[in-house]
């Protein structure tokens, strides 16, 4: 659904900002903005601004920035939709929903039911699990495991006991219809009898979580020493559960991926609880799939890096080809892990400890390097092989990103024995391949970080920021200025335009380009530009020394017209020529005088 404009910046302008962000960051009162801890980086320092009357909160360190829903959004994992529902209520505006057709309605009130189901399941395992003396086998392998019991708490884990039909009678006394619970996936119907019967059974649990934290399906562990099914078992998806969407450990990591930048991505659910024990709340992993688009576009929205482990062998680089593709295009940098005599990080941190396994993440190597030597190896040194491995590698470098690509170009080249300029060529004649539709929908800074970034002139800054601190003082000196002057961008200028009006920032932010949208934000949260004295000549000044460039310019080819020409062959022209030099001098000399005044 979407909200019409009018009703979210209505919405927007009755929340208190302060009141929102305070329930996340501990923030103090400075002049007329407030400043905590940046909960989106590591960071020590108060370097993170809220200005209540501009609508915004600001962290200069790493540029994150927006409104309350930018905020709700990033802190809390919600969809824009969600971040304005979340606070329609408590601005007392009520969003009307488009009347739903009784399919709609229907499936909604499905969903609800397998809410219910799931979220009973998860509490009836985890209690046998904590407190019941049926849940013994389950808290000896949890010993046996390393996990301990405030861990077990934190994931919500749980045991599955041995019968048919332990979870299947709880469900029958809260009379839940067994119908309901298979379709969940909790319970599957028996061919024989037509009766219903557990699916999980002599298992170790694990809920996953959706992304606002309700159980909408488990993976099972089998006990050690019990024959009764796979090791690993996993619920079917459902209308609550979509695998390629899901991501285990994100509901306890999202803060500290935000944080850290970071995600550790790992195979298996005891790997992202263990790591999470260890103090490395940015692991998660993929429900019993392969990485999708999904996925990392989910990572792309928190982090900056993930770091994934790739087994050495045929099957692991094959995944890590792909996966690397998928990352590439979501923007996020790949790393790959090496666990060395480890098979995985719960072996490798519980034999080794925490701080062996942050040694082991800073020396994790870009995940591209792996791709490079496997597209390279194999084919052999021959001539027909180098090129064999030549072509194999071109398209991989092509996508790249600039900053990575010149490295690694260096890198192929010394792995395949060729000149530099040799790879380059091949580079340039390497097909492109289609970026991945799902991940190009909308860039955020992290996306933009791998593409070329606009940022603002320092004179567009000062322009901005005197447009926003100032408006009613500063707009009149922006009439007479050439906006091809100002800038190229025809949204830089909307923007300025909508500002000039008297549009509040945050509202003006909300509508542009990410880039422009930061900028904003980056001169809103500044207080200490001018003074309201200055501000009019300093706008006027600012707009004159956007202007001499071009002045200067004019004068330069008048100045070299004069030189060409011949005053007797045409008097007019010359005339006309003479004429426009003193204009164009005069124009100058008038544009130093302004700009030269008030300057910081
Ligand atoms: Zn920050």
């Amino acid at each position: 659904m979407s909200i019409p404009r009018p009703i979210v910046d209505e919405i927007r302008s009755r929340t208190d900002l302060v009141q929102v962000i305070g329930q996340t960051v501990t923030l103090k009162r400075q002049g007329r903005s407030w400043v905590g801890v940046c909960p989106f980086h590591n960071d020590r320092k108060p370097s993170f601004h809220v200005v209540p009357d501009k609508g915004i909160f600001h962290c200069f360190p790493c540029g994150a920035s927006g409104d309350v829903f930018a905020f709700l959004m990033r802190a809390k994992g919600l969809s824009f939709v969600e971040a304005v529902k979340e606070l329609a209520g408590p601005a007392g505006i009520p969003i009307e929903e488009r009347e739903l057709s009784p399919q709609e309605r229907q499936r909604i009130a499905v969903k609800q039911d397998l809410y219910g189901v799931v979220e009973e399941a998860c509490a009836f395992y985890h209690n046998l699990l904590m407190t019941s003396p049926e849940g013994e086998p389950g808290r000896a392998y949890l010993a046996q495991r390393g996990i301990s019991t405030e861990t077990a708490l934190a994931y919500k884990l749980g045991y599955a006991p041995p019968g048919w039909d332990t979870l299947a009678g709880n469900l029958q006394r809260k009379r839940i219809p067994a119908a309901l619970a298979i379709q969940a996936g909790v319970l599957k119907r028996s061919e024989r009898t037509g009766g219903a019967y557990d699916v999980f059974r002599n298992r170790l649990v694990f809920p996953v979580l959706d992304d606002r934290s309700r159980p909408v399906a488990f993976g099972g562990r089998l006990l050690p020493g019990k024959d009764d099914g796979p090791k690993y078992l996993n619920s079917p998806e459902s209308p609550v559960y979509d695998k390629s969407r899901t991501l285990y450990g994100l509901s306890w990591g999202r803060t500290a991926i935000q944080r850290t930048g970071r995600v550790i991505l790992v195979e298996g659910y005891f790997d992202a609880v263990s790591l999470w024990q260890a103090g490395f709340h940015e692991a998660v992993a993929t429900c019993g799939t392969a990485l999708t688009p999904e996925h990392a576009e989910q990572i792309r929205r928190m982090a900056r890096t993930a770091i994934a482990l790739f087994d050495g062998d045929e099957a692991g680089l094959r995944a890590a080809t792909r996966s690397m593709g998928l990352f590439l295009d979501a923007g996020v940098e790949a790393r790959r892990l090496e666990l060395g005599d480890c098979k995985d990080p719960d072996e490798f941190v519980q034999k080794h400890g925490a701080a062996a396994f942050e040694a082991l993440l800073a020396k994790s190597e870009p995940l591209v390097e792996l791709v490079i030597r496997r597209a390279i190896e194999g084919e052999g040194a021959s001539a027909q092989g180098r090129a064999r491995a030549l072509a194999n590698v071109a398209p991989v470098l092509r996508r790249l990103p600039d900053v990575v690509r010149g490295q690694m170009v260096t890198r192929a080249a010394g792995l395949m024995g060729l000149h530099e300029e040799q790879v380059l060529v091949a580079l340039r004649e390497a097909p492109v391949p289609a970026p991945n539709a799902s991940s190009s929908r909308d860039a955020t800074p992290a996306r933009a970080e791998t593409a070329t970034r606009w940022v603002p002139t320092r004179e567009l800054t000062h322009l901005l920021w005197l447009l926003v601190h100032h408006t009613a003082a500063t707009a009149p000196e922006l009439a007479g200025a050439d906006p091809d002057d100002i800038s190229d961008r025809r949204d830089v200028l909307a923007a300025i335009v909508r500002l000039g009006e008297g549009a509040r920032v945050a509202d003006v932010a909300a509508d542009a380009d990410p880039d422009i949208a930061r900028a904003l934000m980056a001169v809103a949260a500044r207080e200490d530009l001018y003074t309201p004295e200055q501000a009019p000549a300093a706008m006027g000044a600012i707009v004159a020394r956007m202007a001499l460039p071009r002045v200067e310019q004019r004068v330069h080819a008048l100045t070299r017209a004069i030189e060409t020409a011949d005053p007797n062959a045409d008097p007019q022209a010359w005339a006309r020529l003479t004429r426009e030099v003193a204009e164009v001098h005069a124009r100058r000399r008038e544009l130093l005088a302004r700009s030269a005044r008030r300057q910081r």
